[in-house]
């Protein structure tokens, strides 16, 4: 054995002991390592070649028990082979940084036993024995030098090349041992174990600070591509602290979307970029809750205060610099909402005149009713309905038609309040709506309008003046507030108008209507109000109005 003489020194034995602590705490220091496995291995090799040179200088202490040289021997011979199996495994984990194939393994481990077995008990020839003990860690070392050589930058660390170094001398110290029986310096095998601790401590040294270099580049890599895709992310992103509301964080089309200056970030609270209080107060307490709001719709300013403009926004709590801060994720969405008002307003407005359709006066007049009401407010709904207007068409064509539709609800709309609701409610019907108006007054308005239109005036397409009236109904307030039923009244009332020579204006009077329905029932051609009968007949309406009867 190699070790063997090394051992008979006690001062040597002390620095082999030393040897084997010392790499025992480089290995265990390499322990989180790519090497560990490697160095682990390497370490309990050489315990084990220790252990066996020891074993062998102990062999009288044990042949003394009667136990035979040749078990003695094998015994050695065995942990040798173990050694060197660790070597390999050591040679694996260095080359390839992976597991030893178990066939090669087993194929080692049987080798060396099986020529070992051979050496001992069958060839039984001292030469053979004593070859053996030294072929069998030379193939581990050479597995292990190898394996440093091929490591593609060995040149460029020092801790592989020095290993190298070290593992040669020691083979070549073997080879020389095996092949010329040439016994080297002793003081030389301790140096090259030495250096071969110092290229471990390299190594380490070496791969720690590689790997500490790598782990911070990584980190401020990624860092640095967190940042970049916040910064360029295609939504506007702010980040806003959670205890005083201060923007942290925008990127670049959060300072475009809320005109801010990037360099004072500082300056601004996220509060003041709300149109509504309430809505900040909303999120915030949403966000609070749950943590994480999805697509919440709000009116924002610009902080140089440019038109407002709706957006959405998805935000989570995060931490931030160590502080607890709102994440938030923008999306502008006027053209949306611009979109949404105009299909809106397309879906309200009668298309020829552009004046309310029918579907809005019914569904907004209620709420106006019942302000109205709240209020103690009188008000009225007025039919309009064009006189003979199929002969406006008969005689001067459909387009026509249309143009006296247009000026008619253009003349409505022009002699009404802001306050007041025209609608195209039919072909050539208009109903009107008019906030806060007595009765008389009313058919005062009503008859304003029945005059304007009168006096109105459009052109034929051969340009012949084309003049065309109207027959109202008025229904004042006070019977119902049911808008349905308002108008049914004004059409009523209407109706009573048409019949009664058209181009007037008649107020809602119930007994009049009743008896306009009875004799409506009876089949009767002749409308009640024609003759005039029942124009004093009393209203059921407020008292100051009991017997107004309106008539152009
Ligand atoms: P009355 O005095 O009894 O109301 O007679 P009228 O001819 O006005 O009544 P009628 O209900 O018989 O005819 C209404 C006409 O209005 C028939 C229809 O062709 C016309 N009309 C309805 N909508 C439109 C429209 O959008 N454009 C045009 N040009 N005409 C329309
Ligand atoms: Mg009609
Ligand atoms: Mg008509």
């Amino acid at each position: 054995m190699l070790f063997l003489d090394f051992f008979e020194n006690t001062t040597l034995l002390t620095v082999g002991l030393l040897w084997i602590l010392l790499l025992f705490f480089a290995t265990k220091a390499a322990t989180p390592l790519k090497f560990s496995k490697g160095l682990w291995c390497l370490f309990f090799a050489f315990l084990i070649f220790f252990a066996s040179d020891f074993f062998y200088s102990e062999y009288d202490f044990f042949m003394g028990y009667g136990v035979s040289f040749q078990i003695l021997m094998f015994s050695n011979l065995f942990l040798s082979v173990g050694a060197a199996t660790l070597l390999l495994m050591a040679a694996y984990d260095v080359l390839l940084q992976k597991n030893i194939p178990i066939y090669i393994l087993s194929l080692f481990v049987s080798l060396g036993l099986s020529i070992s077995f051979y050496a001992v008990f069958i060839a039984n020839s001292q030469n053979m024995l004593q070859n053996t003990c030294y072929v069998v860690p030379l193939i581990g070392f050479l597995n292990l030098f190898l394996s440093f050589l091929v490591q593609s930058d060995v040149n460029k660390r020092k801790g592989l090349l020095l290993a190298s170094v070290s593992i040669f001398g020691l083979i070549c110290e073997m080879a020389l041992k095996l092949f010329l029986d040439v016994d080297t310096n002793l003081v030389l095998t301790v140096m090259f174990l030495f250096t071969l601790i110092a290229s471990y401590y390299l190594m380490i040294a070496s791969f720690y600070k590689k790997f500490q270099i790598t782990t911070k580049e990584r980190f401020d890599k990624i860092q640095s591509n967190m940042y970049a895709v916040m910064k360029s992310s295609p939504f506007p992103v702010l980040i806003v602290r959670l205890k005083d509301d201060q923007i942290i964080f925008a990127n670049q089309n959060a300072l475009k979307l809320f005109e801010l200056d990037g360099t004072e970030l500082k300056r601004y609270h996220f509060k003041e970029f709300f149109m509504d209080e309430n809505n900040q107060k909303l999120l915030w307490e949403k966000l609070e809750h749950t943590n994480e709001v999805h697509d919440f719709e709000i009116l924002i300013k610009t902080f140089l205060g440019s038109t407002p403009f709706w957006v959405t926004v998805s935000a989570n709590v995060i931490e931030y610099n160590d502080e607890l801060a709102f994440y938030l994720a923008f999306q502008d969405i006027t053209t949306r909402k611009q979109k949404e008002k105009i299909l809106q307003n397309k879906a309200d407005r009668d298309p020829l005149t552009l004046i309310y359709n029918r579907g809005y006066f019914e569904s907004h007049v209620p709420e106006k009713i019942k302000a109205a009401h709240a209020a103690q407010l009188p008000f009225a709904v007025l039919m309009i309905d064009a006189d003979f207007f199929k002969n406006v068409n008969d005689t001067y064509g459909h387009k026509i038609g249309d143009k006296v539709l247009m000026e008619m609800a253009h003349i409505i709309e022009r002699s009404l309040r802001p306050d007041d609701v025209v609608a195209r409610y039919g072909g050539e019907e208009f109903v009107v709506f008019l906030n806060n108006v007595t009765p008389e007054i009313s058919v005062l308005v009503a008859e304003r309008l029945r005059k304007a239109i009168e006096g109105a005036l459009v052109y034929s397409e051969k340009g012949e003046p084309v003049r065309w009236t109207v027959s109202i109904g008025v229904a004042p307030s006070g019977v119902s507030d049911d808008v349905g039923a308002l108008i049914k009244m004004a059409d009523d009332a209407m109706y009573v108008a048409k019949t009664n020579g058209r181009n007037q204006v008649k107020k809602y009077i119930s007994s009049q209507m009743e008896i306009l329905k009875n004799k409506h029932h009876s089949s009767s051609n002749v409308h009640p109000a024609l003759s005039g009968e029942d124009e004093n007949e009393i209203s059921l309406l407020d008292g100051a109005d009991m017997d107004f009867i309106s008539e152009n």
